[in-house]
């Protein structure tokens, strides 16, 4: 019997089925389709993922396959968010620009490699669950029906979700009030780098696809954008409206496809209904504005995993096991609401379509070109400045964001290598203060990985200013945070009673 049941192979379901396996958990993946079509929704891969794909050691396969792209619009705004070693702090600071089916067909090879099981051309159409696990019905492509039982279930088979409506999740928000369209096409005149513009007739974007010598084009037009599409745009519709934002159509021809899409905007109330819980696409639907929803699942599923792990694992148990696997809801819903607070607001400037929204747009924009405010934003629509629970009145800043800006002997590589999603990370940069906190963490130690000064540990960033040492979990959230301008001996039984709780996780 398998250990977790996970249906849907999107990125979603893949990241998590490698994570769990990756824990020698016995896996199977449950997905209706046979084959990945290349007509992909996602073309952009945000920096969040590379960063998840490095501290896996996976990252270079996805690079080699796409196109690297170092600045991303936020609304289509002229000004574009740069990604840099300053502003992500990561080894691979830029996205990517790759069809969603590459990304999936990558992610099922190394699945494959790892000894996750695949059901191919299976489609779950009922569900019971009771207190030891969870039976799901499916039906198979000749038409038969098996039952699958597993102990845990992992809905992530996207925003219709059959999951989440079996399990009585509800999926509130709002209908779609605008559309927009894309077109993925080939061009005889291409532009020298991407380019997102907004005018009085709209937005347009256009940008390598990373799949031949395509280009995915995207477009949001003020004068239809309110009129539900009753068909896919023409090849004819994408290159009159490129020449009217952009007064130039590209040279565009071939369209590998052409599609809609809605600013539906939906959060499910609950990401865990008992043995069951949804990720990804399955718990939220947002408008795909700044290539947010790929590294949204990614993290959904890196978060859940290694709770997931230490509960199946043993390491936990009773009231904390379940207060653990609750922490997935109460920490991806709040990331959730400032992903769909974000594609809101883009949207708000994708369609200026009265004269406040105009000057709004027009003052984000201004405030874009500023360092500070650039740097801010780019964090957060690529996936490593979600906010974070907080606790109490006085929470470090950097308790619960990504692990960046962080380096063992000038290279990002050794704490990528030591990451997993049994293992937690302790980093002490003071060497008065390294045999202290590994006697505090000792009981904890088999599945904490050290590093002291002796590793020639340096950060940068004014983030890190004054930080001693940090407890960093399997999915790269910093967890714990020592901060001392002075001497080590403010690291006072309080303190160390904050980074034992902590401990209490791994
Ligand atoms: C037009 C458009 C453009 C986008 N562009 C980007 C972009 O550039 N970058 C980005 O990061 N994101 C983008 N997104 C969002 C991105 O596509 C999604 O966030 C992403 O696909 C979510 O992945 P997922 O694995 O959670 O769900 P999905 O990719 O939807 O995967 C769900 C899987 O579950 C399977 N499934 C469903 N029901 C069942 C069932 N009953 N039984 C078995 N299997 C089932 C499906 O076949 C599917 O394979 C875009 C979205 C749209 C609509």
């Amino acid at each position: 019997m398998s250990d977790v049941l996970i249906v849907g192979a999107g990125p979603t379901g893949l990241w998590l089925a490698l994570e769990l396996r990756a824990a020698g958990l016995n896996v199977t993946v449950i997905e209706r389709n046979t084959t990945r079509d290349i007509r992909s929704r996602a073309a952009a891969m945000a920096a969040g993922c590379l960063e998840a794909f490095a501290t896996r050691g996976i990252a270079q396969r996805f690079i080699d396959a796409g196109v690297p792209i170092r600045s991303v619009h936020f609304g289509s705004s002229p000004t574009r968010l740069q990604m840099s070693r300053e502003s992500l702090g990561t080894k691979h600071p830029h996205s990517l620009m790759i069809p969603q089916a590459v990304t999936e067909q990558l992610l099922i090879d190394v699945c494959e490699q790892k000894g996750v099981k695949f059901l191919f051309g299976h489609t779950v159409v009922g569900l019971v669950q009771n207190s030891d696990g969870v039976t799901l019905n499916v039906e198979i492509r000749d038409g038969s029906k098996s039952d699958f039982t597993a102990p845990w279930l992992v809905g992530c088979d996207g925003t219709k979700s059959t999951i989440r409506k079996l399990a009585n999740i509800e999926f509130p928000g709002t209908e779609g009030t605008i559309w927009g369209w894309l077109a993925d096409v080939l061009v005889t005149d291409p532009p020298p780098h991407p380019i997102s513009i907004n005018n009085k007739s709209g937005s347009f974007l256009i940008q390598p696809l990373g799949y031949k010598d395509y280009y995915r084009t995207t477009g949001v037009n003020l004068s239809t954008m309110g009129v539900p599409p009753s068909a896919p745009p023409t090849i004819e519709d994408a290159k009159s409206f490129a020449i009217e934002t952009s007064g130039k159509d590209y040279g565009m021809h071939s369209p590998l496809w052409t599609s809609r899409f809605s600013n539906t905007t939906r959060l499910a109330t609950n990401f865990r209904s008992g043995r069951i819980f949804v990720v990804g696409d399955a718990a939220h639907q947002f408008f795909p504005a700044g290539g947010q929803g790929i590294t949204t699942g990614l993290q959904d599923a890196a978060n859940l995993a290694w709770k997931l792990v230490a509960v199946i694992q043993g390491r936990i148990t009773g009231v904390h096991a379940e207060e653990l696997l609750d922490s997935y809801n109460t920490e991806r819903r709040l990331a959730l609401q400032a992903v769909i607070k974000s594609t809101l607001a883009q949207t708000a400037l994708y369609t200026p379509d009265n004269p406040q929204r105009a000057a709004l747009a027009d003052i984000v924009y201004e405030l874009i070109a500023h360092p500070n405010i650039n740097k801010l934003l780019v964090r957060r629509i690529t996936g490593f400045g979600d906010p974070f629970p907080q606790e109490g009145d006085e929470q470090d800043s950097l308790i619960g964001s990504r692990v960046t800006h962080l380096e063992v002997q000038g290279r990002f590589d050794p704490l990528h290598a030591a990451m997993s999603v049994d293992t937690f990370l302790l980093v002490v940069m003071d060497d008065k203060l390294e045999g202290i906190l590994r006697e505090v963490t000792n009981p904890w130690a088999s599945n904490i990985k050290y590093f002291g000064p002796s590793d020639d540990i340096k950060s940068f960033g004014q983030q890190w200013d004054g930080v001693k040492a940090a407890l960093i979990r399997p999915d790269a959230r910093i967890t714990w945070v020592w901060r001392a301008t002075s001497s080590h001996e403010q690291l006072n039984p309080s303190i160390t009673k904050v980074l034992k709780k902590q401990c209490k996780q791994i």
